[in-house]
């Protein structure tokens, strides 16, 4: 293996390895490994590698999220690919901004990229599935009850009654909302969907820290 770039850049000013050093290594969308570095310069770093190890599992959960302003997404992306998403659909809502659609993020390259480095940071090497879906209503009404068959859907809302549930067994379909929140008509839109709404304490908070707590809490 050969690291140029970005990632030769990592090795050298984070991990400051040398030759001879072990680095842990991974092949995108097959296994994980380890790699001795046998060369190491300013241009680039080569490594003998065995790839030997099966990549963590996913957690069964589908995240169904209102399009954050870009550079929220890019956090976002990389964290929710980092504790295990399996799916992610990004999907608008009334409070996001047309422009947000727009952003040079919203490029393949950088979608890409987002959870590549999310999966680096885990040590995983297979992509979550990313969907992108411009229309809340039909998405909602049309496509939404196949995602969420066989599994528990919740909304995070602050201020509903129900609490969180903690360590759900089973798969889980969660979708999180706008910077401004979600609105009446969405929220009906979602129970009829078959959503339940729920709270994670007095504390409201931002996209990023509310879809770690939220996953957390309930895998
Ligand atoms: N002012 C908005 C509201 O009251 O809904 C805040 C939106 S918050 C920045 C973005 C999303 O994170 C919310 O729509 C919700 O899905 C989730 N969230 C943030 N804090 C939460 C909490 N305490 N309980 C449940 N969900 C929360």
């Amino acid at each position: 293996m050969r690291l140029t770039g970005r990632r030769l850049a990592h090795v050298r000013e984070v991990h400051r390895a040398a030759v001879g050093d072990r680095l842990s290594v991974g092949l995108l969308g097959g296994l994980l490994g380890s790699g001795r570095v046998t060369q190491l310069d300013s241009e680039c770093l080569a490594m003998d590698i065995t790839l030997d190890q099966s990549p963590p599992s996913k957690l069964p959960l589908t995240l169904m999220l209102a399009l954050p302003r870009p550079k929220v997404l890019n956090r976002v992306l990389a964290s929710a690919t980092s504790l295990g998403v399996a799916r992610i659909y990004l999907v608008n809502a009334w409070k996001v901004e047309k422009s947000y659609w727009k952003s040079p993020r919203m490029e393949g390259s950088n979608l890409l990229e987002q959870r590549i480095l999310g999966l680096e940071q885990a040590k995983d090497t297979v992509l979550p599935e990313l969907h992108l879906r411009r229309l809340f209503r039909p998405f909602v009404e049309e496509e939404l009850p196949g995602i969420t068959e066989g599994s528990l859907a919740l909304v995070g809302h602050p201020g509903a009654p129900m609490p969180c549930p903690r360590a759900v067994q089973g798969p889980v379909t969660l979708a999180v909302g706008p910077e401004g929140g979600w609105i009446d008509a969405e929220l009906l839109s979602l129970r009829g969907a078959g959503f339940q709404a729920v709270d994670l304490g007095p504390r409201i908070l931002r996209t990023e820290t509310a879809v770690a707590a939220l996953v957390g809490r309930l895998c």
